[in-house]
């Protein structure tokens, strides 16, 4: 009997909000954190669900469901993506929104977390049907959002338009254009230099800190990359700019891989023309999640959450992984890597340089002063670059992992000014 009990492996927790919830403990067991700032600090300030009525091309409504959590202010106003996708769910959202919170404590940009989603396939949905989702979705999460409450920016399948159309929406319904409403907005919206390859930007200036600590030059780094959005695209683009070989990629529907390098500019025009990597010339095909398994120096997991689980994190052949995604690595792939010593940059300071560049709109936005892009990227590598250390001395001084290391940094930032602000009333 217990023979048999054994063989049956645990099944691995794969629900986003417990996964972020592992990761909480974690460092607030590091911070010996006393259980009352745990339950403030682990559960989401508001959660707002709404019904979107749409009426689609054909001529019949079909209702959506959305959301808008914001998990926490401490720091300042929520701040955070929304994500257009078949699988968003409440939970995925309160995880999404918490992560925000300790990404901008991590980086140090005076906000706290949100985020938005709507259960919707926007692949399959004409671009008339895509505004009148979104105009009605920001319609009903507006009494919550402004520039000094909650600024939403764009996460999976939303983009700089999809800003624009919430920024209009919102400026008609308060009388007035409402620039810093939402960030990744347009150039022409008082949108910012830099905004559209930040996330991958950031991650590139991480990456360079820890080739430095791991000792090898990421000029000749081999690199897989899964994921090629906004954020798999450009880093691809970025590390090749920078001399390394991008060996492997993949999007949704396939992998290419090629072991003396790809042609990152040929991939990322047959992107821009065919909407996907299928049919690229001049590589091996495999499965999209084979990248993860290619035997390489980095890996960016820039895809969706849960990528590196139980299931696969043996097959993992790297010395760096960054995760440009949100959430792409369960705890208990986590222990294992750490174990490999194969050194993880987490989502919360990895991807970080997305919402960083957003602080930077958001605060042009409320001068009318732009900054040339020069400007952005080096403020940019700034405080990444004192970010990564900053994690990485936590890391050090508790001896653990990096994740670990951020919480410790983030979680013990956002306590500071919850204990200085005190509980209202
Ligand atoms: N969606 C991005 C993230 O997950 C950016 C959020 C923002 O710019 O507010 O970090």
């Amino acid at each position: 009997m217990a023979t048999a009990m054994a063989a049956i492996a645990p099944k691995e927790e794969l629900n986003p909000f417990e996964i972020a919830k592992q990761q909480f403990n974690r460092a607030a067991d590091y911070l010996e954190l006393e259980d009352s700032m745990r339950s403030v600090l682990r559960n989401a300030k508001r959660q707002l669900i709404v019904s979107i009525p749409v009426k689609m091309d054909g001529g019949e409504t079909k209702v959506f469901e959305g959301y808008r959590v914001q998990h926490n202010i401490a720091r300042g106003p929520a701040k955070g993506g929304i994500r257009y996708h078949p699988n968003v769910s409440l939970d995925e959202v309160k995880a999404l929104a918490s992560w925000m919170t300790w990404k901008c404590a991590t980086v140090g940009i005076p906000y706290g977390g949100g985020k938005g989603g709507i259960i919707c396939d926007p692949k399959s949905m004409s671009k008339n049907e895509l505004e009148r989702l979104t105009r009605r979705y920001a319609f009903e999460i507006a009494p919550i959002i402004g520039p000094d409450r909650d600024i939403p920016a764009p996460d999976v399948y939303a983009d700089s338009q999809t800003m624009a159309w919430i920024m209009d929406t919102i400026s008609m319904v308060r009388g007035h254009t409402e620039l810093g409403v939402v960030t990744g907005k347009p150039l022409s919206l008082g949108g910012s230099l830099g905004r559209p390859e930040a996330t991958a930007r950031g991650a590139l200036y991480a990456l360079r800190e820890a080739c430095k600590v791991k000792g090898f030059d990421l000029k000749g780094a081999t690199v897989a990359v899964q994921g090629f959005g906004n954020a798999g695209s450009i880093i691809a683009r970025l590390v090749h700019e920078d001399g390394a070989k991008v060996i492997a990629a993949c999007d949704s529907k396939t992998g290419v891989f090629k072991a003396d390098g790809l042609d990152v500019p040929a991939m990322l025009k047959h992107k821009e023309e065919t909407g996907s990597l299928v049919g690229l010339k001049g590589v091996k095909e495999i499965a999209p999640n084979e990248v993860l398994e290619v035997e390489c120096d980095i890996l960016c997991p820039s895809a969706l959450e849960n990528s590196i689980t139980m299931a696969n994190v043996g097959k993992v052949k790297t010395k760096i992984i960054a995760e440009l995604a949100n959430g792409p690595t369960t705890p208990g792939a986590d222990r294992v890597l750490e174990d490999e010593k194969i050194m993880l940059i987490p989502d919360i300071l990895a991807n970080a340089g997305g919402v960083t560049v957003s602080y930077y709109e958001w605060v042009q936005d409320m001068y009318s002063f732009f900054w040339s892009e020069d400007r952005i990227n080096h403020t940019l590598e700034e405080t990444i670059g004192k970010a990564f250390h900053n994690v990485f001395e936590k890391m050090m001084k508790y001896g653990t992992d990096m994740r670990t290391g951020a919480y410790i940094l983030a979680i013990d930032r956002v306590a500071e000014a919850t204990r200085v602000r005190g509980i209202f009333p």
